[in-house]
């Protein structure tokens, strides 16, 4: 996914838990972001949010669809991040400057880590249904400039427990570990849900809940395409309802970070030197095969120096 991220304007409901000063309820509401290509798409932001800039290190977080779409983002550039690509309809064409050329499925997990620099495009194969997700995870400083790498996985191990089925793409949960590769604790799980369910928890991690279709989590009520913010501090959350939604978690990300486009620095002048090696066409970035060329140019920058995001 492609566009800039400065744009804030969120709706927050706090509701501080009297059960532990740092287990929370925090409900999101996503913002529509528009999406460029030859039939523009829309998609659900719903972070990075004012004052949620993370979740563990989990830094962004569209969702799309279901809609009848063609997704056709061309080749653009990734610093600092990894790229966790889920479908849940449709099928995405992903290739990269790494040389990597496949399809994505409903069920695998793509993850690219742009370390130092990558380029991608990801394409839809026809018209169609399309519904997924896209996640970014920040890398730790000292991996950030790591050589970039792509990694496929199509089959992930499953945590179950009465009412829920929560297959592990991120990390771990509940002694359940994903093979891909991670550089911070950090988990994430897509969840089935078909009734009450309790899912364990670490509590030195901060989680969220992203409802994909309406459910409750922790007594709460989230609807669709909203995010609830549980905080740290919790062994297990309830859950209820029927349908599905995205467990994001981790340890609290101690870093400030600049995020501008589809860059993720620590400083002003990282993003600076980022966007003009993607303009020069630094090899920095490679080339993606099939395109002829064609590439999304980077967005002026806006005219003040990039601010790092906050917490609360
Ligand atoms: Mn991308």
């Amino acid at each position: 996914m492609t566009q800039g991220n400065l744009d804030t304007s969120p709706d927050v409901t706090v509701c501080h838990s009297e059960a532990d000063d740092h287990a929370v309820t925090e409900l999101f509401a996503p913002r529509a972001v528009p999406l460029g290509g030859l039939r523009a798409m829309q998609v659900d932001r719903v972070m990075p949010q004012r004052g949620l800039p993370t979740v563990g290190a989990w830094c962004f977080l569209d969702s799309f669809g279901p809609q009848e779409a063609r997704m056709q983002v061309l080749p653009h550039p990734h610093t600092g991040l990894q790229t966790v690509t889920w479908p849940l309809a449709g099928e995405i064409h992903h290739r990269d400057s790494l040389g990597s050329d496949v399809l994505v499925r409903p069920g695998q997990l793509n993850l690219m880590t742009a370390g130092r620099g990558v380029a991608h495009s990801e394409i839809s194969m026809s018209s169609g249904q399309l519904q997924g997700l896209q996640l970014w995870v920040a890398l730790p400083e000292d991996r950030a400039v790591m050589a970039p790498d792509f990694e496929q996985h199509v089959s992930l191990p499953v945590f179950a427990a009465p009412g829920v089925t929560a297959t592990v793409l991120m990390g771990s949960l509940g002694g359940v570990t994903s093979p891909a590769t991670t550089h911070t604790p950090i988990v994430g799980a897509d969840l089935v849900l078909d009734g009450p369910a309790v899912l364990p928890l670490r509590p030195d991690h901060e989680h969220a809940v992203l409802a994909i279709d309406p459910v409750v989590v922790a007594d709460t009520d989230v609807p669709r395409g909203h995010l609830l913010y549980l905080g740290t501090g919790r062994a297990e959350v309830r859950l209820a309802g029927e349908g599905r939604a995205f467990l994001l978690g981790g340890e609290p990300f101690p870093d400030e970070l600049v995020m501008w486009w589809n860059f993720v620095g620590r400083s002003h002048e990282e993003i600076v030197t980022a966007r003009e090696a993607w303009q020069a066409a630094d090899p920095l970035f490679g080339e993606v095969a099939g395109h002829d060329g064609a590439r999304i140019p980077a967005p002026d920058l806006p005219g003040i120096r990039l601010a790092p995001r906050r917490r609360r």
